[in-house]
């Protein structure tokens, strides 16, 4: 073989650099299923399942086009195994002149083939990755002479590049941002007449995954019954015109907001299609701008869908790369409890919580903002060690690839990072969360109470949080306010709050 082309599990695009020159006579491309890259961090069931049925999918695709692909199934290998013993193993067949691969989306991916390239003397060729509208060298020269980093000026910089929402090189509308128009909530009623997302039904190829990690993943978290992820490039395109039809429109107004039993609101679900590369982020964005083009879709909804795609995504993964891998072990606040162990079953009184983990475990998701501010925020709060959540996150997500987890739970949600991410900590009480959903009228805590038994876990833990870290937060111009309700409180009130959140912490500990 001349070249043995490394296609990964996250790097399922058929018009990617591996195949820049192949020739499907010399040529072999590597696919293969490793046991380590579900246990590494302990993956739920619908995690798992997206990636081995998207990459089985992907490699019929390729031999329909005529690509020889050895590929190496979990019922082949041996329990246990690892992408490095797999590529030696391929390598010992196949004796390839050269090994390609397009640059993983993980540190300790890219590391480990290096590694193994390395100790078997085959060069290895790490390819740009064409996915992403922005590169690492881009981001690094965006960054240098900043002292500090702020996604909305990156943002700016994107829509200018690549035309995007701009009118005679102004913004669509005059304005940068309508995240003002984004924060609505649902009145009492609630989300009426919510579109079902578009469902796909598992084939034949998915039917056996679903088998096999029932099987061979028994007592991994989460369930499989309602799996419904689209996992080839056609259900993927399938998924995003679904969500420009029926949801984007409110998709806008209601980005932050939540709602008992409802998991999707108006979300897209694309994220695991595109971080498979199943699915372009031109098509989504170029999707959503005709949307706003033709009327079908107000600006606010298009541009806070155009932002997440053509500024979040692409700035966490400049972030990624400009800091790993030491970014891995920071942990700014000295957290150090254990994540408590509801977070792989659900049970807890905390409704807020239940719902979040609940629909996570079952479906792999949970949006933005149940990610950031209940999750996350409790976490946080809480002062659990950084790395514990970040693993968390990894693990659970049909959508977790570590360049785009490990940023937004170590930075955004945890401030691990001492504010990369995010200019302060994501920090707030259970009023939030009762202005931003319908969560605590079914729960026995009362957002409004910082001690005492209906005391809300999250308000308690936010003036403690407050307190424990005041020093450190005061020189913050943005937590000014925050800290002055803090002073306001009597010094009775506050050894109460530290007393009952004490409680809190060591209910996790014992
Ligand atoms: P929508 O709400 O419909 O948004 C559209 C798209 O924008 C998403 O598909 C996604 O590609 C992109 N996007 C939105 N927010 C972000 C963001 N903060 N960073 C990068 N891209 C964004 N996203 C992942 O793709 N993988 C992860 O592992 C992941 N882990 C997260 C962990 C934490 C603690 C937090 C706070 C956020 C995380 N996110 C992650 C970002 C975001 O929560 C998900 O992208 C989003 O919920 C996916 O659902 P959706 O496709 O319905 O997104
Ligand atoms: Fe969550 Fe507190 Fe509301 Fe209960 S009262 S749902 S714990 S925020």
């Amino acid at each position: 073989v001349r070249h043995l082309v490394i296609v990964l599990g996250d790097q399922l695009n058929a018009d990617s650099a591996s195949f820049d020159g192949f020739d499907n006579d010399r040529d072999l491309v590597l696919m293969i299923e490793a046991d380590e890259e579900s246990t590494h961090v302990w993956s739920t069931k619908p995690r798992i399942a997206v990636f081995l049925a998207a990459m089985r999918h992907f490699r019929d695709a390729l031999r329909d086009n005529g690509r020889r692909v050895s590929y190496r199934a979990l019922e082949e290998s041996p329990e246990g195994g690892s992408l490095s013993q797999g590529l030696a193993e391929a390598i010992a067949e196949h004796s390839p002149e050269r090994l390609i691969v397009v640059h993983p989306g993980e540190y300790r991916v890219l590391h480990a083939l290096r590694t193994q390239a390395g100790k078997l003397g085959v060069p290895l060729d790490v390819r740009a990755d064409r996915h992403f509208l922005s590169t690492p060298e881009e981001f690094a020269e965006h960054a240098s002479g900043r002292k500090q980093l702020r996604m909305e000026y990156f943002y700016r910089e994107m829509r200018k590049r690549h035309g995007v929402l701009m009118e005679d090189g102004e913004p669509a509308g005059g304005d940068w941002n309508y995240d003002k128009e984004n924060r609505g909530s649902f009145s009492k009623r609630g989300p009426r007449d919510l579109p079902a997302p578009h469902r796909f039904r598992a084939d034949k190829v998915t039917k056996q995954v679903l088998e096999l990690v029932n099987d061979r993943f028994g007592q991994h978290p989460g369930e499989l019954d309602t799996f419904d992820w689209p996992v080839t490039a056609k259900e993927a395109k399938v998924a995003l015109r679904d969500f420009i039809k029926h949801r984007l429109s409110d998709f806008g107004e209601y980005q932050d907001a939540m709602w008992t039993d409802e998991p999707w609101l108006y979300h897209s679900r694309i994220s695991a299609a595109m971080n498979l590369k199943l699915l372009d982020p031109r098509d989504a964005i170029g999707a959503a701008v005709q949307a706003y083009e033709s009327g079908d879709a107000p600006l606010n909804s298009v541009e806070g869908f155009v932002r997440q795609i053509l500024g979040w995504r692409e700035y966490v993964r400049g972030v990624y790369w400009m800091h790993m891998p030491e970014y891995l072990n920071r942990n700014a606040l000295h957290a150090r409890a254990p994540l408590p162990d509801f977070y792989w079953t659900g049970e807890t009184d905390m409704q807020c919580l239940r719902q979040a983990i609940g629909q996570t475990l079952r479906h792999g998701y949970a949006h933005h903002i149940q990610r950031l501010m209940v999750t996350g925020l409790y976490a946080l709060l809480l002062g659990v060690d950084p790395k514990q959540v970040h693993e968390w996150y990894l693990a659970v997500y049909v959508d977790a690839v570590e360049w785009v987890e490990l940023p937004n739970s170590l930075g955004m949600s945890q401030y691990a990072d001492g504010g990369v991410m995010a200019s302060k900590p994501y920090i707030a009480s259970g009023k939030y969360i009762k202005r931003m959903s319908n969560y605590c009228q079914g729960c026995r805590f009362n957002p409004d109470v910082a001690v005492g038994e209906d005391a809300c876990p999250f308000t308690t833990l936010y003036w403690d949080f407050l307190d424990r870290h005041q020093e450190k937060l005061s020189g913050n111009n943005r937590m000014r306010m925050q800290l002055k309700n803090l002073e306001r409180k009597s010094s009775d009130e506050l050894k109460e709050i530290r007393r009952q959140a004490e409680q809190l912490k060591g209910a996790v500990e014992s």
